[in-house]
């Protein structure tokens, strides 16, 4: 009888995760890259028969070997607030984070000692009290002074940079002084500036950071981690490696010889193949690291984009429609894969929506960690519907919105459906699961649909706080002067 049960356990816990008692407790590498097209890895753009010069072989593999999620979603169309609601599981706006926040070397000081609110417990402090050691590598953008810094929330150990972006290449920047933008800033680790050796490449650094970080840990087999590694590739500058570009355009003549080649050499969208190739390269050696570690069985790897690609540098999301910013698809869906030996399916396409909201409780109980309880969150832990196949939201709704001037920008999902609207334009309906351009409006065959989607938005938009900061301070006039957020008439009755 007792053995009865053991196999039982050992075989059906994988299964149950979320459910059991026994969680199985796995590491999770958690890769978010930076503005990459929705056809900007090789998976993707074979997934949707869409012609590809991205070289990405090692993630294209990873995926092939585990999940390839075929709508996921991002909650906002860029960096700052998708990366707050994927953080705290919960929709930015509810707190004030729908903006990026400013540009620390800018002169707006109130906003630049805030961040997400300290009362939103992070996914890193949930995973840390649950004896997980944690680490971020790479960009935060949510909040840069103490008390919002990836120290203070949940972090034992960070290093990359706290704003918005950086330089490819830190030493070329490192001795600019004054320092007129975040991307010239020294990286740091654990709030301590470094220097950055002669000709260092940024995403280089962050891959090192990473297996270091993996190969420490994992000495210490019993206990599990949680790595957030945040590359900031491929978000401009367009900065590919000397060597990448070098290796991916062999034939490629210097426009002056004496000059040698560089970045500057090359057109914007060889730099970003080049970009995407070095992120490549490093999870190659994320996965070499595990698998030499023997812990590659135990462990989760989590890879996704925190908004769509911007096209004007480079950036290809077909078949989707328009780019970074957008609630259209391009904006919001992103490329995302998840590998797990033995308890993500191999070789699977899971085709039904899951947003990074879902990430901070599904995450939680694979990790047997424990939600506060006075903590809200927005998503929901997706791990049994995943591993039955079926939709972890077939009816709830699921909402953006990005302010744009003097109006919002929209979209609501609920099942195969998404209303858009833009400004205030006509509403529009569109089968997301088969129409991924959003050409064929269906607003008149879904009329009571989508009126009921609209209410939905109306009664969300009342819970939803004005933003805490701005971007610029042209932004701020920009609020003001147009007596945003204007929600009783984006949401107004048809
Ligand atoms: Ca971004």
């Amino acid at each position: 009888m007792k053995l009865f049960h053991l196999f039982l356990a050992t075989s059906v816990l994988p299964f149950c995760a979320g459910q059991s008692a026994e969680p199985p407790r796995p590491n999770i590498v958690f890769i978010l890259t930076d503005d990459l097209g929705y056809a900007d890895v090789g998976f993707n753009a074979k997934l949707f028969g869409v012609e590809t010069d991205v070289v990405t072989p090692n993630i294209d593999a990873l995926a092939k070997a585990g999940t390839i999620f075929k709508q996921a979603y991002v909650s906002h169309p860029f960096c700052g607030p998708s990366r707050m609601a994927l953080l705290t599981g919960r929709m930015p706006h509810i707190y004030g984070g729908q903006k990026n926040l400013p540009d620390v070397a800018k002169n707006l000081e109130d906003y630049n000692s805030k961040g997400i609110p300290k009362n939103e417990t992070l996914i890193s402090t949930v995973l840390k009290n649950s004896g997980y050691a944690t680490a971020c590598v790479g960009k935060w953008h949510v909040g840069s002074s103490k008390p919002f810094h990836p120290n203070t929330r949940g972090f034992d150990e960070f290093y990359g940079f706290v704003g918005g972006g950086h330089q490819y290449y830190p030493s070329t920047t490192d001795k600019v002084e004054p320092k007129i933008n975040d991307y010239q800033y020294f990286l740091e680790r654990n709030g301590k500036d470094i220097m950055s050796p002669e000709g260092a490449y940024l995403t280089d650094t962050l891959s090192d950071e990473a297996v270091d970080f993996i190969a420490k840990k994992s000495t210490k087999s019993k206990i599990p981690f949680f790595l957030y590694l945040a590359y900031n590739a491929p978000h401009s500058p367009l900065h590919g490696k000397t060597e990448d570009l070098k290796f991916l355009y062999p034939d490629h003549k210097p426009s002056d010889p004496k000059n040698g080649v560089n970045f500057r050499d090359y057109d914007g969208r060889q730099n970003y193949v080049a970009m995407v190739y070095a992120v490549d390269r490093g999870l190659k050696r994320i996965v070499d690291t595990l698998k030499a570690r023997s812990i590659m069985d135990n462990t989760l790897i989590v890879f996704l984009s925190d908004n769509g690609g911007k096209i004007l540098q480079a950036a290809n999301n077909a078949p989707l429609q328009d780019d970074k910013g957008s609630t259209c698809e391009g904006g919001i869906r992103v490329p995302m894969f998840m590998h797990w030996p033995k308890n993500v399916p191999s070789g699977k396409v899971f085709d039904h929506p899951i947003t990074a909201l879902d990430f901070y409780p599904t995450l939680t109980a694979l990790a047997g960690g424990k939600i506060p309880v006075d903590k809200k969150i927005d998503g929901k832990n997706i791990w049994p519907d995943f591993l039955a196949g079926n939709n972890p939201h077939p009816n709830d709704p699921i909402f953006w919105i990005r302010h744009h001037g003097g109006g919002n920008e929209v979209a609501i999902r609920k099942g195969n459906l998404k209303a858009y609207r833009k400004q205030f334009s006509a509403w529009k309906v569109f089968d997301v699961t088969t129409d991924f351009g959003e050409e064929k409006n269906l607003a008149k065959e879904n009329a009571a649909v989508l009126n009921e989607m609209i209410s939905a938005g109306r009664e969300w938009s009342d819970t939803l706080q004005e933003p805490q900061w701005h971007d610029t301070a042209a932004g701020l006039k920009s609020w003001i002067d147009n007596e945003m957020p204007k929600y009783a008439k984006t949401f107004a009755p048809r």
